[in-house]
């Protein structure tokens, strides 16, 4: 592939402007100019060496998934009808079945859906760490750009809530391990410089799985990594009623907590914060934290819908983020950025105050970016920008439009629209075909992969499955009460 590229003709959607013809020069992995006027224009039809004449596309900065768990691809159609400390144990199970092979099958499964979706950027905020090497080379192989966020803890959801999971699961579900600090931080250590020594689009994050499944111990290992090597980190936050139910136990809220601790700043993404308080908010916004906007996953969940405007209202940073396959469905942020714009409109109100779609391309865009820890470099289109692109088709049968503006693109386009796909300025899907890897090949292995998984979940799963109802009324019968049993966090929360 050639390079300097000229995209030509095409309909410009960038954030902070009206959508116009215009031309964008990508040189190396930037864009390096971006023109609108006809001398302008024919400047830089004189630097490139090779020129798409992309007239009847808009051209979009590719979207970031905000929020995944790239093993999730492989478990499609196991969802189940969950909530999600439920959900947890049939993911648990069928994550801790996967070996390497399987978990580089389903990055690539899962980089192929979202390449096709105009997603050019994700977070693997990922479980599998003993296979991070394999999910490292695998993102590489990718052609994307991956914040790839491996776990860390070793408090379990059920003993936080003080619910006893039956004596025939006790083998399936162990606990999480005491983390052993030293191994942790050598390993960490040996990921970022990996990572490092690549194509640079793959970068390593901190994974904390949530704070409140870390123990205080944890917590300093978390913010002493951070220091240490700089990068960015990805937690969950306050996904559920039962978290909600947990909040009061670290004084002042977990948020509170995690001020108190140096644990909130601009590096930080934290996903759902599905339950946090208007209190809560303007403190995650006045530290710069990002939050990830699931919607899709918490509907699936029945874990509720993270109020959006309140979000804008406090000026709180949101990305949007697909989740795993096997509770959000699709990484479709198509789909997503639909649902997010629709869901504050359920209760109508004041129609001025409905989110649009020109915000919601925003969210999917540049506030994706920050949560890449790459916030000011990816996102727009603009001269110093990293070249990640979509060329999305305006003259289809599903986007032609009356008003052809980046609102009409939100509300219309979908997968199926995506045309060609640019990552570090590099085409990665080009006229519908993906060029970074062998597309067919990732099927048949995914595939093939899909099998090994189901003949080793062969006697697992049917003890879980019996075992369900009478979780499912514990559980409930815990929830009922608002987990009040679980008392004492709070001295132990984290000090110092
Ligand atoms: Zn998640």
């Amino acid at each position: 592939m050639t390079n300097p590229i000229l995209i030509d003709n095409a309909a410009i959607c960038d954030a902070g402007a009206e959508t116009r013809a215009g031309s964008v020069l990508v040189e190396g992995t930037s864009i390096t100019a971006v023109a609108f006027a006809d001398d302008d224009r024919r400047d830089l039809r004189a630097r490139a060496a090779e020129i798409v004449d992309a007239t009847g596309h808009w051209l979009m900065p590719g979207m970031v998934d905000a929020h995944a768990h790239s093993y999730g691809a492989l478990l499609r159609g196991t969802e189940g009808s969950l909530p999600l400390e439920l959900w947890a144990l049939h993911t648990t199970l069928y994550g801790r079945a996967m070996d390497g092979p399987a978990l580089r099958a389903a990055v690539l499964l899962g980089a192929a859906e979202r390449m096709r979706g105009g997603i050019t950027g994700l977070i693997d905020h990922s479980p599998m760490v003993g296979f991070a090497g394999i999910s490292i080379a695998a993102h590489e192989a990718s052609g994307l750009r991956v914040g790839y966020a491996p776990f860390l803890h070793d408090v379990s959801d059920y003993d936080l809530l003080d619910l006893k999971l039956p004596a025939a699961l006790a083998p399936l579900t162990p606990p999480p391990p005491p983390v052993d600090e030293d191994a942790y931080a050598a390993n960490f250590a040996s990921l970022v410089a990996t990572a490092r020594g690549g194509s640079g689009r793959v970068q390593v994050q901190l994974g904390p799985n949530a704070p409140q499944r870390c123990s205080p111990s944890v917590w300093k290992l978390w913010r002493a990594l951070r220091d240490r090597h700089d990068v960015a980190v990805h937690t969950h936050l306050l996904e559920t009623r039962a978290q909600a139910s947990l909040n009061h136990l670290w004084p002042g809220g977990m948020v509170a907590a995690m001020a108190r601790e140096g644990m909130l700043e601009g590096r930080l993404t934290c996903a759902h914060g599905v339950w946090l308080t208007d209190a809560e908010r303007e403190v995650l916004a006045a530290h710069d934290v990002t939050v990830s906007h699931n919607p899709a996953s918490n509907l699936m969940l029945g874990s509720g819908v993270m109020p959006l405007p309140a979000c804008r209202a406090c000026g709180l940073r949101v990305a949007l983020g697909t989740d795993s396959a096997n509770t959000g469905g699709r990484h479709d942020l198509w789909g997503v950025m639909r649902l997010a714009m629709m869901l504050p409109r359920r209760d109508g109100g004041d129609p001025a105050g409905w989110p649009t779609g020109l915000e919601m391309f925003s969210l999917a865009t540049e506030a994706g970016a920050a949560s890449l820890g790459l916030h000011g470099r990816v996102g727009r289109i603009a001269a110093g920008q990293l070249a990640d692109l979509a060329l999305v088709r305006r003259q289809a049968a599903g986007t032609l439009a009356f008003d052809g503006g980046i609102d009409a693109m939100v509300r219309h386009a979908g997968p199926e629209a995506v045309d060609s796909v640019m990552v570090d300025g590099v085409w990665t899907l080009r006229s519908g075909r993906i060029l970074a890897f062998d597309e067919a090949a990732v099927l048949t292995d995914a595939a093939d992969q899909i099998a090994r998984l189901r003949a080793r979940m062969a006697t697992q799963l049917p003890v879980l499955l019996a075992a369900m109802p009478d979780v499912t009324r514990r559980f409930l019968a815990a929830s009922r009460d608002g987990f009040r049993r679980r008392e004492g966090i709070g001295e132990a929360s984290p000090g110092g």
